[in-house]
């Protein structure tokens, strides 16, 4: 009995404790995303962009990095330091094309900055990497695979679209759209959890972007929360597509899982070769942390987790529907062999009864209208139509989510 309240003690001060590091997080970020919006407003004034005190805030706001000081450019590469881009790549592009205004992201291969095309005034998203830092980390598969999914000219409505790439003697600069709805997993922790129409929107828009991907022999491998974005009007946008990171260690098990956890597979886990099926995995993972509000398998002590991903038999509470809990326990099947996905790939997904509501076509065309609306300006309507600020609505709902409960 004692025993029992102690745990369960131990249960509720830990949930506690993870709902206010949560809110915290979902503070902080919403700051951020404050001062992102107003940044933008000032961005899309051109006059206001060009004064001297707009400039120096913005410098101030992040002096650190090189970008945003929008000086200095780093030469333009000799034919020795010339990576291959692709059909991407533009050879009169250069860094002083753009003001930098921010840094929007910082993943582990490089940053993405809010930048303004001077001569187009419209705004992308750049990534910057730098070459140095790749050849160092012995890296340089990853930037061939990445050239080579450059070569293969990847377009979806679901994957971030890339404008034109090109290079400077120590850095690789990835022109692409900005994307402006925040990170669905910001929106997740929020909400805990979201309901199960909400939850399969989100599934079915990222599948199909997984299973075009596969249609070009492309394994995305490293789907995972800050990788998977909403755009102004609420439609997912995966960004790091490019990035096929075979080749490249995971070093150690306690690196891994400091920011927000990867949905490793266990043949990634056990560092056993993986197919495209790998992909479903991590489906299943984000649909289950969608319904659930943590990731499967969860545990704070990582290597517990990891040992638990690789024998713990899957336990799914009862509070979903039977559909959602079939294709959960098929998407989170161990043996990849196994696995939903494994015989007939994305048309095995598709043709699951979770998705049965959906009507595949007007998803591909953008016609189902979005559970959610981020409530972001899109930045090219931005300039014409400027809300007076954006509010986010806060809602607690129980976790599970049948569809039900709408
Ligand atoms: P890495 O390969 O280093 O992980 P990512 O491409 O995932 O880099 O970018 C890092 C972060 O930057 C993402 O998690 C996301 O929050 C942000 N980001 C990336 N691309 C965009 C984009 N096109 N628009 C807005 N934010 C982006
Ligand atoms: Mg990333």
């Amino acid at each position: 009995m004692t025993v029992k309240t102690e745990a369960a003690r131990g249960t509720l001060t830990y949930s506690r404790m993870r709902g206010m590091v949560a809110i915290l997080i979902a503070f902080m970020k919403q700051r951020r995303m404050g001062l992102n919006d107003f940044i933008q407003k000032i961005a899309n004034n051109s006059y206001a962009c060009k004064h001297p005190e707009v400039q120096s805030i913005l410098k101030i706001s992040q002096p650190q990095e090189p970008e945003l000081m929008n000086a200095n450019p780093s030469p333009p590469p000799s034919p020795s330091q010339q990576i291959n881009l692709g059909p991407s790549s533009n050879p009169h592009a250069k860094p002083s094309d753009f003001h930098f205004l921010k840094v929007i992201g910082k993943g582990s291969f490089g940053k993405v900055l809010l930048a303004r095309h001077k001569a187009e005034e419209a705004f992308y998203a750049v990534k910057v990497l730098q070459k140095k830092a790749i050849l160092k980390k012995k890296e340089e598969k990853h930037i061939m695979s990445e050239r080579n999914v450059l070569l293969k000219n990847v377009k979806h409505p679901f994957l971030v679209g890339l404008h034109f790439s090109f290079q400077t003697a120590d850095k690789l600069y990835f022109v692409l759209d900005y994307i402006n709805g925040g990170e669905l997993f910001y929106h997740l922790q929020r909400e805990r959890c979201f309901l199960e129409p909400r939850a399969r929107f989100y599934a079915a828009e990222i599948a199909s972007a997984l299973g075009y991907l596969h249609s070009l022999n492309i394994v995305y491998r490293d789907l995972k929360p800050e990788n998977i974005l909403l755009d102004s009007q609420g439609h997912i946008v995966l960004t790091d597509f490019g990035l096929c990171k075979e080749n490249i260690e995971h070093n150690g098990t306690t690196s891994t899982f400091c920011g927000t956890p990867e949905y490793l597979a266990p043949e990634v886990l056990h560092k056993q070769p993986y197919d495209r099926t790998v992909d479903w995995w991590c489906l299943g993972a984000v649909l289950y942390e969608m319904l659930y509000g943590l990731p499967p398998f969860y545990s704070r002590n990582t290597a517990e987790m990891y040992d638990n991903i690789l024998n713990k038999p899957l336990q799914l509470k009862p509070n979903i529907t039977n559909s959602a809990r079939h294709l959960l326990e098929g998407l989170l099947q161990k043996d990849r062999t196994k696995r939903l996905g494994a015989k007939d790939d994305f048309m095995e997904i598709k043709n699951h009864v979770f998705f049965s509501l959906i009507n595949w076509d007007d998803l591909i065309n953008k016609k189902i209208t979005p559970p959610f609306n981020p409530n972001v300006v899109s930045i090219s309507l931005s300039k014409l139509l400027r809300p007076k600020g954006h509010f986010f609505k806060v809602r607690f709902v129980g976790c599970g989510g049948g569809d039900l409960k709408k």
